[in-house]
């Protein structure tokens, strides 16, 4: 069943340095993808399914940037904070969540 939550999070690839400072302060949200940069995800134990925002056309990925918007659990809302004033690219969006952007990603 979906968790409720009150902050969304992407990250502008444009941006990311691919440090994975994010990672290791938040791993139930960030993820590295292939080619060295940083998405977000939603983790099946907070959202009862795996989602990763990698731009990936495949069942279980959506969007990268800011279509690719991920839910944060809100045990994992100080991580993200965190990580978000810890990241040298200064590339971690967070905002309020917002129904309409989640319907938009298209997953
Ligand atoms: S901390 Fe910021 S710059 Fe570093 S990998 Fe994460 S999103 Fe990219």
């Amino acid at each position: 069943m979906a968790t409720a939550t009150k902050l969304m999070v992407w990250i502008d690839q444009d941006l990311c340095t691919g440090d994975g400072i994010c990672e290791e302060i938040a791993p139930d949200v960030f993820i590295g993808r292939d080619d060295g940069l940083w998405t977000v995800k939603e983790q099946a134990n907070h959202f009862g399914a795996d989602l990763f925002f990698d731009a990936e056309d495949a069942p279980g990925h959506g969007p990268e940037g800011a279509r690719g918007v991920a839910r944060v659990p809100d045990a994992q809302i100080d991580d993200v904070i965190e990580a978000a004033e810890e990241c040298p690219g200064e590339c971690i969006m967070i905002e309020p969540y917002n129904e309409t952007a989640i319907a938009n990603r298209g997953v």
